[in-house]
C-alpha cells in the first residue's frame, strides 16, 4: 500500500488477535514494526511470524495504561528504527458481563484504563515523535460498541464511545501538522476475545453472525486491511474518521 513500506509501526495488543493480524500486515507491507503487549509469550509468537516471512519487528513488553512503559515504546521505535510514522492503539479487554445495575467499580476502573486511558496516552506520547519526523499517521480500535448500546457491556460501550471523542480531537488538532488520526470500528472479530465470549455464550455468536448482513463474523486479517489503508497515502484526506468494518451490521 501506498507510503507503508520502510516506515515504522507501533502496534499496541499485538501478541493477539487484530493487533497481530495488523502487526503482520504492516510487516508484509515493508513496515518495521514495534509490538507491545502485556503477553509476553503472544508478542513473541508475533515477531517470530513476522521474521519468518522475511519481515522485521522486535516486541516490547508494555502495558498501555502504565505512562513509563508508553514512552519506552515511542523509544523503542525512535531509537530501533529512527523514527515513528504509524501507531495502532489496539490493545482492549471485554470487561466482565453484567448489567447496568450489577457493574462492579473495579470492572469498570480496569476497563476505562486499559480501552481508553490507555489510547490517550498512546496519543500523548506518539504525536511529539511524529511531529518530529513530519508527519504519520495514527488508528484506535474502538468498536460498534463505539457507536451503539450493547447490553451488559456499560464499561465496554462507554470506553469505545470515548475512544472515537479522543480519535476527532487529535484529528482536529493534529491534521494541518500532517498527523490524521482515524479510528477503526469492527463488527464481532473472530478473536481469542470472542472465543471467550463464544465459551461464555455460544448461542450469542450465531445468533450475531445471523444477524450480519454478510452472514459471519470478520476475521482479523479483514480489520488489518483498513488500518493499514488509513495510514496509507492512499487515505490522505481522511482524518477523525470512525471506519465501520462489520459486514453491515450496524447499518441496519
Ligand atoms: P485479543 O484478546 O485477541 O487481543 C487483545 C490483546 O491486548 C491481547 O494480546 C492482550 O494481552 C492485550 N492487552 C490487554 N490488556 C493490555 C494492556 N493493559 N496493555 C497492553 N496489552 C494489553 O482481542 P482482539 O479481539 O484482538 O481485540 C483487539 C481490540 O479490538 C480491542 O481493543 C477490542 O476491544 C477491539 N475489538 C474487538 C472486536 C472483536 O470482535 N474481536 C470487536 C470490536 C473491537
Amino acid at each position: 500500500m501506498n507510503g507503508i513500506s520502510d516506515g515504522v509501526a507501533i502496534v499496541t495488543g499485538g501478541g493477539s488477535g487484530i493487533g497481530r493480524a495488523t502487526a503482520t500486515r504492516f510487516a508484509s507491507e515493508g513496515a518495521r514494526v514495534v509490538v507491545t503487549d502485556v503477553d509476553v509469550d503472544g508478542g513473541e509468537e508475533t515477531v517470530s511470524q513476522i521474521e519468518a516471512d522475511g519481515g522485521e519487528a522486535t516486541f516490547l513488553e508494555a502495558d498501555v495504561t502504565d505512562e513509563d512503559d508508553v514512552k519506552a515504546t515511542v523509544e523503542t521505535a525512535v531509537d530501533t528504527y529512527g523514527g515513528l510514522d504509524f501507531a495502532f492503539n489496539n490493545a482492549g479487554i471485554e470487561g466482565a458481563n453484567e448489567s447496568s445495575s450489577q457493574q462492579s467499580r473495579s470492572n469498570w476502573d480496569q476497563v476505562i484504563d486499559i480501552n481508553l486511558t490507555g489510547v490517550f496516552l498512546g496519543i500523548r506520547e506518539q504525536l511529539p515523535a511524529m511531529l518530529e519526523d513530519g508527519g504519520g499517521a495514527i488508528v484506535n480500535t474502538a468498536s460498534v460498541a463505539g457507536l451503539l448500546g450493547f447490553p451488559n457491556l456499560s464499561p465496554y460501550v462507554a470506553s469505545k464511545h470515548g475512544v472515537l471523542g479522543l480519535t476527532k480531537t487529535a484529528a482536529v488538532e493534529f491534521s494541518a501538522d500532517g498527523i490524521r488520526v482515524n479510528a477503526v470500528c469492527p463488527g464481532v472479530i473472530e478473536t481469542p476475545m470472542v472465543a471467550r465470549t463464544r465459551e461464555e455464550d455460544p448461542e450469542m455468536m450465531e445468533q450475531t453472525a445471523a444477524a450480519t448482513p454478510i452472514g459471519r463474523l470478520g476475521d482479523p486479517e479483514e480489520i488489518a486491511s483498513a488500518v493499514v489503508w488509513l495510514c496509507s497515502d492512499d487515505a490522505s484526506f481522511v482524518t477523525g474518521e470512525s471506519l465501520v468494518v462489520d459486514g453491515g451490521y450496524s447499518v441496519q
